[in-house]
């Protein structure tokens, strides 16, 4: 080992310098500009060796590489700030054997490390050349490096002077280069540039095409931004946007036109704001734009108070022009309206019209709304289970909406329109939401000035909407039906039927037909007809249809020419409607054993029940069959049990219930039934089939049993009688706790029926039974006499 003299030393942070470089370097520190003083005075050699760590500010040398390069100085300049600039021409490579820190500046003694050839001399030519083109094409791409690089070495031979030039210029890690430094194989040095070189390639290759797909994007917005100005200025042009005014523009003075609440302008001037900076055929800017028409054409601005102004006797003369009899209704309904009028503003319960299909409870509604000089929008709430089809989505996607009631309100198109909300009772609760919360914060007055849509999101004023509900039923959701004024509308009897015949649906079916009052005439005793034969129903709306049929088919034959006028009668009948659709007299030929008549209430009305059973040998079991409800069955079971308990007043012998089995049947099961109002049918169906004795053919009943034989009050008791009226039924057995009902039910009805009020079971079976009871005497035969008590048997063990 040729160990030379010790030459200063320069520790380099961020540079490694080869053999055959030139290079500038910038030195500020003390100990270094003390090593390039001594270098200058004594016209040394310097040895610049790259340090491990580039932030280590006073190296030593287990804190530099062992390789460096020896370097001659060839100019050296101090600048105004104590730096020194130095340009320096790397000489050898070399290896350190010893550094010093013994005086003012590192100093090392170093051994000249000469390329190690092992292969043949033309291989490695070769592969400078091959480095030489590569190098060439990555000038080509990628200007970083400079051009010079290729020209100098273009002209060198030495492919050891060729590497070095090439790893001093790459643009590759302090690391890497060092490691190059090291590698003393001229060939493993090569072909590990080559490695650099056609890594640097592959990476220019990528963010060539990154930018590429950059500038393509840009390009493809910058066309659309120009073709849509393009469009705005061909519309222009055209006269379709008016001068000065764009999409925006326009947009904006809607917003101030609709005179929203300040909230609402806020609202809309900052999604437009938003508009202005999209692309205007984005999705985005699809999605505010709708919101903004939808802001924009929903009645914001409030009317004149409608309510002050509301005539009560010209809402009465409205209300009896649009609808026949429904005294009562109309009555409350006017007490309301009165109320409202007062008040000057709308407040507390909220209407709700309970009845059957077809009673009016639609056209009442569309009756107040002209009656209070309302618009009239309904929406129908059957089967909403989803509280975002009240409140609507919010406003994420596209195709998302505000919910029905602002949907209708924009329909409406005012903001004090009557609104009515139809079947409350079929609003439901599940997973997905639950509606009625929404629907009373839209229905309380205390709460609708600021009802909140997910979609609109900003508080709409609901507080001057006129909400009217109607129901089937009263199976109301209890938090709803706390806020409502229930009215019912039991149904119709069949006089009031006619006269809503004769008096509104015949002029209206005339009316919408096209006839002519003179082109026809419909025999008084018609209309009986059609009401007894061809519908069957609590409200009219079958017989409007049925009446509207019969309009039509005369309009078809007076077209047709078959004749100028014509005469619908009892005779003729069935060749406009068909046959007949049901046997009216649901009366028994005559009295059965085993079949008791019940009433039932539905949500169509009053019905009818046939409630029969029958006793066959068994072992006492029980079967019940149609279609019944859980209550209907439980009052089956409670029905027997109490004739059981009771079976020798009623001269049943007690075996019979282990002996035979039973069975309870209700037929006509189209309509589900349920409710506990058939229970004291079902005891006379029983005791009936037991004891043998029929029941009056003549004879319907209602009425709900205690397992101690009382009878309790039940519910829909218009309804009730009027279908035992509608029946032909002559006697109706009902629960003296409903006699107090009797008042509002009408007097024809009370004429045509004959009521017989019950406490209890006996009583029941007395009146429904064609004879009466004979109590029995049965002594239960005792089980055999025990054994003496004491006497133990005889188990036969031995002593
Ligand atoms: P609902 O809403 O109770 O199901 P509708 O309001 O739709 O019933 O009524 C059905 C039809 O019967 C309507 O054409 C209505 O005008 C008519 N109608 C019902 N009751 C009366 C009545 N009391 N007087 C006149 N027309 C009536």
């Amino acid at each position: 080992m040729n160990k030379s003299d010790f030459f200063p030393t320069l520790p380099l942070r961020d540079i490694v310098v080869f053999p055959k470089m030139i290079v500038p370097l910038f030195v500020g520190r003390d100990k270094s500009i003390k090593a390039l003083n001594e270098v200058m005075k004594t016209n040394k050699k310097i040895v610049l060796v790259t340090q491990k760590n580039a932030e280590k500010d006073d190296p030593t040398e287990k804190d530099l590489y062992s390789f460096g390069c020896e370097c001659k100085v060839l100019q050296l300049l101090q600048l105004p700030d104590g730096t020194v600039k130095v340009l320096v021409e790397g000489l050898d490579r070399v290896k350190i054997i010893e550094c010093r820190n013994d005086k003012d500046y590192l100093s090392s003694s170093t051994e000249i490390i000469k390329d190690k050839i092992d292969s043949p001399q033309e291989n490695i030519l070769a592969l400078s050349t091959a480095i030489i083109r590569k190098l060439e094409k990555v000038i080509n791409v990628n200007k970083k490096i400079s051009f010079e690089l290729t020209a100098n070495i273009k002209h060198q031979s030495n492919p050891s002077i060729i590497a070095d030039h090439i790893a001093g210029q790459l643009n590759i890690s302090i690391f890497e280069k060092q490691k190059l430094l090291e590698m003393i194989n001229l060939k493993m040095r090569l072909e590990k540039l080559m490695e650099h070189i056609n890594n640097e390639m592959n990476v220019i290759s990528v963010e060539k095409r990154i930018r590429g797909r950059v500038k393509n994007q840009m390009e493809k917005t910058q066309r659309e931004y120009y073709l849509n100005e393009q469009m705005k200025a061909i519309q222009r042009e055209l006269g379709e946007i008016e001068d000065g005014g764009d999409e925006t523009g326009q947009l904006q003075k809607s917003i101030i036109k609709a005179k929203m609440t300040k909230e609402a302008t806020k609202k809309c001037l900052s999604e437009l704001k938003k508009l202005k900076s999209m692309s205007s055929m984005s999705a985005e800017a699809t999605v505010v734009r709708n919101y903004l028409d939808w802001m924009i054409e929903l009645p914001w601005n409030s009317k004149e108070n409608q309510l002050g102004k509301v005539n009560i006797d010209e809402a009465k003369r409205i209300l009896d022009e649009d609808h026949y009899g429904l005294e009562k209704v109309k009555e409350r309904i006017l007490e309301y309206l009165a109320v409202q009028k007062r008040v000057g503003k709308i407040k507390g319960a909220i209407i709700c019209l309970v009845g059957p299909p077809g009673v009016g409870k639609t056209s009442l509604g569309k009756s107040i709304a002209r009656a209070t000089g309302r618009k009239f929008v309904r929406m129908s709430l059957g089967g909403i289970r989803d509280e975002a089809e009240i409140r609507g989505h919010r406003r994420t996607y596209i195709g998302s909406l505000p919910g029905k009631i602002i949907q209708q309100m924009k329909k409406a198109g005012t903001k004090n329109p009557l609104f009515l909300l139809d079947e409350i009772d079929k609003v439901g609760t599940d997973y997905r939401g639950d509606p009625s919360s929404a629907l009373l914060e839209a229905l309380d007055p205390e709460q609708n000035v600021t009802f909140n849509d997910h979609y609109l999101e900003v508080d709409y004023d609901l507080s001057d909407v006129m909400f009217v509900t109607t129901a089937n039923t009263l199976n109301i959701l209890p938090a709803l039906l706390d806020r409502l004024e229930v009215i019912r509308i039991p149904g119709y009897t069949e006089d009031e039927k006619i006269n809503i015949a004769n008096n509104y649906l015949i002029p209206k079916q005339i009316k919408n037909n096209g006839l002519k009052d003179e082109e026809w005439n419909l025999d008084k005793s018609v209309m009986k007809e059609i009401i007894q034969n061809y519908t069957k129903e609590a409200g009219v709306r079958n017989l409007e249809r049925e009446i509207s049929k019969l309009a039509r088919k005369t309009v078809k034959k007076i077209v047709t020419n078959e004749a100028k006028k014509f005469e619908i009668t009892s005779k003729n009948l069935s060749d406009y409607l068909g046959v007949e659709k049901f046997k009216y007299d649901e009366i028994e030929s005559d009295n059965k054993i085993g079949v008791a008549t019940g009433l039932a209430w539905t949500e169509f009305g009053g019905e009818i029940l046939k409630i029969e059973s029958a006793m066959m040998p068994g072992k006492g079991r029980m079967q019940i069959t149609g279609k019944l409800g859980d209550v209907m069955q439980e009052s089956v079971k409670a029905a027997k049990s109490y004739v059981r308990s009771k079976s020798l007043e009623f001269g049943i012998i007690p075996p019979i219930f282990e002996k035979k089995d039973f069975h309870v049947h209700v037929p006509e099961g189209a309509t589900p039934k349920d409710g506990p109002s058939a229970g004291i049918a079902m005891v006379t169906s029983i005791v009936s089939s037991i004891t043998g004795i029929a029941v009056d053919k003549n004879t319907a009943m209602t009425g709900e049993v205690t397992l101690r034989g009382h009878v309790l009050a039940i519910g829909g008791l218009k309804e009730k009688l009027l279908a035992a009226h509608r029946a032909r039924i002559p006697r109706v057995i009902i629960p003296e706790d409903n006699k107090k009902d009797l008042v509002e039910i009408p007097k024809n009805i009370l004429n045509d029926l004959q009521i017989i009020t019950v406490k209890t079971v006996d009583e029941v079976l007395k009146a429904a039974l064609t004879k009466e009871l004979k109590p029995i005497e049965w002594i239960e035969v005792e089980s055999l006499p025990k054994s003496k008590s004491g006497e133990k048997p005889s188990t036969g063990s031995t002593h």
